[in-house]
């Protein structure tokens, strides 16, 4: 695994040269948990228009201080427990860790009553990872019909989160992996399972998942540094 470097620059220098080595079909989230709010600021001023946070709450106070960023789009990128779905959905254009059928079900429950639909991805473990929520492969094929009678959910793709300690090689084997199952899937032509988007690469691994063709990649620490754990 190519391992992060020591940070230099501004986030906003940062951005711009990571921004020149992606691909123009490349979306760039800033991940900005635990980000303080100046910082998502700047990175706003340098063009980024995608933040993602893994808790609801965090972001729901974030919105209220960053309410004149009127064309921010909000994704969520972190496990949904059931009691927070509602809020979600008040609160994210994006949901990326849809990752079993119950909370697929619920969402797309509630999401019938919603004027504005979420755009959702599946969360795939294209590796064995005890550690990590999300369907396996297998899993994932199987519960597509009853995933396909989800109308509201609007499903755009696949998300992944690699195992540690994966080797270069190894980690683009495995994000190929997912987007050979997207591909799999789109050929079913499922009338509510679009696969167009690939959430797929942090700071750590993302050239790896760009390579692989991703079309999302979720960027944290190599935007704003470590996080306090
Ligand atoms: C925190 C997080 C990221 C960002 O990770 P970095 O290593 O800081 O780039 C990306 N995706 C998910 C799901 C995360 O929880």
């Amino acid at each position: 695994m190519t391992t992060f470097s020591p940070l230099s620059g501004t986030i906003s220098e940062r951005i711009q040269q990571i921004r020149q080595t992606l691909p123009a079909s490349v979306r760039l989230i800033a991940v900005t948990k635990q980000v303080p709010i100046a910082a998502m600021r700047e990175a706003y001023a340098a063009g980024v228009r995608d933040f993602a946070e893994s808790r609801v709450q965090e972001a729901e106070a974030k919105q209220m201080q960053l309410q004149e960023l009127t064309d921010v789009t909000w994704h969520l990128i972190g496990h949904l427990q059931s009691n927070k779905v509602q809020k979600a959905l008040e609160c994210f254009q994006w949901i990326h860790a849809i990752d079993d059928l119950k909370l697929a079900q619920r969402l797309n429950r509630l999401a019938a009553d919603q004027p504005q639909k979420p755009q959702t991805l599946l969360q795939v473990k294209p590796l064995p990872d005890p550690n990590k929520y999300g369907w396996t492969i297998a899993d994932l094929l199987n519960d597509l019909p009853a995933l396909n009678q989800c109308e509201h959910l609007n499903v755009r793709g696949l998300m992944t989160i690699l195992p540690y300690g994966l080797s270069a090689a190894e980690a683009v084997a495995a994000f190929q992996q997912v987007h050979t199952l997207a591909n799999t899937i789109r050929d079913q032509h499922l009338p509510h399972i679009q696969m167009q988007a690939l959430s797929m690469g942090m700071s750590d691994d993302y050239s790896l998942a760009v390579q692989a063709g991703t079309t999302m990649i979720r960027l944290g620490r190599i935007l704003f540094g470590d996080r306090v754990t």
